[in-house]
């Protein structure tokens, strides 16, 4: 039987739960362990979909086409272990179910009540499908002490009685913050932060202490005299320079034997760091520097394009280089010449993203690279514009625009309500509800033989993640024929344009897909492998 996990946190949010559920996840798989990773969201909405990136950083993708929330992307990542929609849930989806039955009358005769409904609905999605798991890490977002939050925190407390004895344990990550006008780390925060937790009724059995720098002995001593925990059970998350260097140093703090021998696993499995110690030696010995330009929109918050700045990492991992980014706000280039923010760097990005705003500054920044031969990746919204570039620089189509601003007499990328998901009919409504409802999750392709990108995949077949409304309109491709962009890529019924590339041009690709969400830094994603090693070549002539 599966032995569950519980990670909670206090004090302040943003404090790497994500990462440090993910690194432990890591851990036990170094041990010989299988683990799943889940996380209980407490917000209403039913999905992260619909959010501002301002608000809630990026959407993850999963294959199963579910919007999901962020730390999603760092357990795949970390543990190579492909996330699923039951993976996530949020008490909008808890709350739709059970108002689903209640109308439904499988209640008949009850007062429908937070507990036991709803706590018990949470446990049974927390139980659910762990068969063959040796460890189930539950992450719960938000912070103890959260109304929205309480439900969840009272289910996972039943959950340490209803589970046998020694199979649940509760980690509990805090922040001991350094006050330098007295010289010391603080530990006030976290007893107030487990006097919370206690006070609903949950012992925390080991403490994760985020800091800047080592904790004291006696700061240690204190911690588990007033948190009631083992002094050896308190651990130092001292800050890394590196995510990836995270899992080694929770090991070297001494984390996953703790929490081995909570569950009275003795001798724990040796483990196995090879993996986490070569893509270490790569980051810490970068043979080289790139410089990519990510011309986007919501460069203001980097959590709104998290995987896609790991995927970049990786591809300079696969090089050898470490990859550094400009942001570029792409409305700035609506009024003055792009040429002064990318003549320097060494690849541009167009990344997904949504609406009309600075849509103009993409559609520049792709015709910056097209015409000056600078690597160029297109993604999702970043193939679009680059197409609408070439339809209107090279088709013959200036007005070619996307109806996804507007109405327009030449929609070279429209609106889709129609298409096929393996052998089923997808249909959508022009007027329809935007959660939820978009092309999502991993769609085959077909790439043509010969292809630039077939030749970076070293396949025709492919798999990727799409999280799209909008399409390129495949009737307006004769219009570039012999203009040198190629259509390589199409989704099996040979209808929606997947991939584009210029035939003459160092590196000029635009996917309709998101690789990013596949990308691990011990296995890069080939295009960013790819991509990466063309930006190399550009650095060497700039
Ligand atoms: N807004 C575009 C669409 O819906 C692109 C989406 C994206 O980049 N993920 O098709």
């Amino acid at each position: 039987m599966a032995r569950y996990i519980f990670i909670t946190g206090g004090v302040v949010s943003s404090l790497g739960k994500g990462l440090a559920a993910a690194s432990l996840g890591a851990l036990l798989q170094a041990r010989g362990y299988t683990v799943r990773l889940r996380k209980l969201d407490p917000y209403l909405n039913i999905d992260p979909g619909t959010m501002s990136p301002y608000q809630h950083g990026e959407v993850y993708v999963t294959d199963d086409g579910a919007e999901t929330d962020l730390d999603l992307g760092h357990y795949e990542r970390f543990t190579g272990r492909p996330a699923v929609r039951e993976d996530n849930i949020t008490t909008g989806r808890i709350y739709q179910d059970i108002i689903a039955k209640e109308r439904r009358g499988d209640y008949l005769g009850a007062t429908v009540q937070v507990i036991p409904h709803v706590t018990n609905a949470i446990k049974d999605f927390v139980l659910s499908g762990n068969d063959g798991v040796d460890f189930v890490l539950v992450e719960i977002g938000g912070t103890v002490g959260d109304i929205e939050g309480l439900p969840f925190f009272e289910a996972i407390r039943q959950l340490g009685n209803d589970l046998p004895r020694g199979h649940a344990l509760f980690i509990h990550l805090t922040l001991l913050p350094y006050i330098p006008s007295a010289g010391e780390l603080k530990t006030k925060p976290t007893q107030h932060s487990v006097k919370e937790l206690r006070s609903i009724g949950i012992q925390p059995h080991i403490l994760l202490c985020r800091t800047d720098r080592e904790i004291p002995r006696e700061e240690r001593r204190k911690l588990g005299l007033f948190c009631n925990v083992r002094e050896s059970a308190v651990i130092e998350a001292r800050d890394v320079a590196s995510i990836y260097d995270a899992p080694r140093a929770y090991h070297a703090t001494g984390l996953d034997q703790e929490v081995l021998s909570a569950f009275g696993i003795e001798p724990a499995p040796k483990p196995d760091m090879g993996r986490w110690n070569a893509v270490m030696e790569r980051i810490r010995n970068p043979e080289g520097e790139v410089t990519i330009a990510i011309v986007g929109k919501y460069t203001g918050l980097k959590d709104a394009y998290k995987s896609l700045i790991e995927a970049l990492a990786h591809g300079g991992i696969a090089n050898r280089v470490r990859v550094r980014i400009d942001w570029i706000e792409s409305e700035i280039f609506e009024g003055c010449d792009p040429a002064s923010h990318l003549e320097h760097v060494h690849g541009i990005l167009v990344p997904g993203g949504f609406g009309q705003r600075g849509a103009e500054g993409k559609i520049l920044a792709a015709r910056f690279a097209r015409e000056r031969r600078v690597p160029y990746f297109g993604i999702c919204f970043g193939m679009q514009m680059a197409v609408i570039e070439a339809m209107r620089s090279l088709g013959g189509v200036p007005e070619a625009n996307s109806t996804e601003f507007g109405p327009t007499r030449e929609p070279v990328v429209g609106l889709m309500t129609e298409w096929m998901r393996e052998n089923e009919l997808q249909i959508r409504a022009a007027e329809g509800d935007l959660g939820g409802t978009m092309r999502l999750g991993a769609y085959r392709a077909l790439l043509s033989p010969g292809s630039k990108i077939a030749g970076i995949y070293g396949a025709t077949e492919i798999s990727e993640r799409h999280r799209h409304r909008y399409e390129v309109n495949a009737a307006y491709r004769d219009r570039l024929l012999d203009k040198g962009l190629v259509f390589a890529g199409f989704s099996p019924d040979g209808l929606l344009p997947e991939t584009i590339e210029l035939e003459d041009h160092p590196w000029f690709i635009g996917v309709q897909f998101h690789p990013e969400l596949k990308s691990r830094p011990f296995e890069p994603h080939p295009l960013f492998a790819s991509f990466i090693a063309a930006a190399l070549e550009q650095s060497r002539l700039v």
